[in-house]
């Protein structure tokens, strides 16, 4: 395959893109071992990370996008290499030459979405707070208690705008002062991030950040791990402080300080997934759980593969825009454990794991007998 550079310039070409972390990998391989990939396909982070050493990056081969950004390899890396930064470098050289194999084409449509309406769902500006209909849900004004914040597949996604409304319902039950930012909202730019256009996400992080100051927005709730840790994580470079809070961490708060009563009584069992960037890229395991715990006669199951080993559900790093073949899917995998293990409830709390349960679903056999659910939609059956 062509080569856009030769050598040294495509090695100077990713350190600049910020992908300089690859020197100190020694070839080990434990980044390839704990792999979702390696469960459905062969794929290599290692033979990517070599490549990249060496300036032999071909920035049309798809398996530079193969990669969810889900962090176990990170995570479990001895010479604690920044093999995500590496992974991104790439997608930022492919991106600035504008080549995009077939299946990552969509992240042309995405991002035009995204630069002209805020969102990456093709959704119009004017209607992102739809999902409100029916519901009291005020505009944010300063000295509110929380800024809610439910992002672009809450408010424009038919499935997850059920999630939306539960999370209103729970806060209005709760006696929460809180606003949301309606058409003003647009997307965090977390995943846009993730596929290598640095420019289109500083652009949506300061359009948000001028609103949050300009609306004097100090405590954000959000209901996306992805908005987390654009927020908390990701914007901070940008000299910024706010206060983030996502929803599983505010529930337990609420219960525990005696704000939301757990009534009802939840006879089946229930298992929880991690996500990605809940869990292992910001340490929230706890909360759901202890919340879960607390509802009466639920049982929790956990699953294989749990906390921070937790198995992606195949949406991070920009995949969720992408085509996945069906065999390759890790949230069918997921699904399959969930039925060994018996639950009949999957609860996560994060859109794109939704999403892809969802998808996974609906094309099993026992799809009918097995609910997935974001954590709000159980706990709005309980209060
Ligand atoms: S685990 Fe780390 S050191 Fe080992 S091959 Fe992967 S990136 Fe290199
Ligand atoms: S971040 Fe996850 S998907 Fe990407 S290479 Fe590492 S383990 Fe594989």
């Amino acid at each position: 395959m062509e080569n856009i550079a030769d050598f040294k310039e495509i090695v100077d070409a990713i350190k600049e893109k910020g992908g300089e972390a690859f020197k100190y990998c020694y070839q080990c391989g434990m980044c390839d071992t704990v792999c979702p990939w390696n469960r459905v396909r062969s794929f290599s982070m290692r033979k990517l990370i070599r490549q990249a050493t060496f300036g032999l990056v071909e920035v049309e081969n798809e398996e530079i996008w193969r990669c969810t950004t889900c962090g176990r390899c990170q995570q479990r890396c001895p010479r604690g290499v920044g093999i995500l930064e590496v992974g991104m470098a790439n997608r930022r050289l492919a991106t600035e030459f504008d080549v995009f194999p077939a299946h990552v084409k969509t992240i042309r449509g995405v991002s035009q979405s995204l630069a002209s309406e805020g969102n990456p769902l093709n959704g119009e500006r004017k209607d992102r707070a739809n999902w409100t209909e029916g519901l009291s849900v005020k505009t944010f004004e300063e000295g509110m208690e929380i800024l809610y914040f439910p992002c672009c597949y809450l408010s424009y996604d038919p499935r997850l705008k059920k999630v939306a409304r539960a999370t209103v319902t729970i806060l209005n039950k709760a006696g929460v002062d809180f606003g949301i930012l309606g058409v003003r909202e647009k997307c965090c730019g977390e995943s846009i991030r993730k596929t290598g256009n640095e420019d289109l996400f500083r652009r949506l992080a300061k359009d948000n950040i001028k609103t949050f100051i300009d609306s004097g927005v100090k405590k954000i709730l959000v209901s996306s791990p992805h908005c987390y840790h654009a927020f908390k994580n990701e914007y901070a470079e940008f000299k910024v402080n706010f206060e983030v809070v996502h929803i599983t961490q505010y529930l337990n708060e609420l219960v525990n300080a005696g704000r939301l009563k757990l009534r009802g009584d939840y006879h089946k069992k229930v298992t929880y997934h991690d996500p990605c960037y809940l869990g292992r890229h910001n340490s929230i395991y706890e909360e759901p759980r202890d919340t879960l715990r607390r509802v009466p006669g639920l049982q929790l199951y956990e699953l294989p593969d749990a906390r921070a080993d937790s198995l992606c559900c195949g949406g991070g790093g920009g995949r969720i825009w992408m085509d996945t073949p069906k065999e390759e899917r890790f949230s069918d995998l997921r699904l399959d454990q969930v039925s060994d293990i018996g639950a009949e409830v999957l609860v996560t709390a994060c859109p794109y794991c939704i999403t892809n349960f969802e998808d996974s679903r609906m094309n099993r056999q026992d799809g009918e007998a097995m609910e997935i659910k974001d954590i709000t939609e159980l706990i709005q059956e309980v209060i």
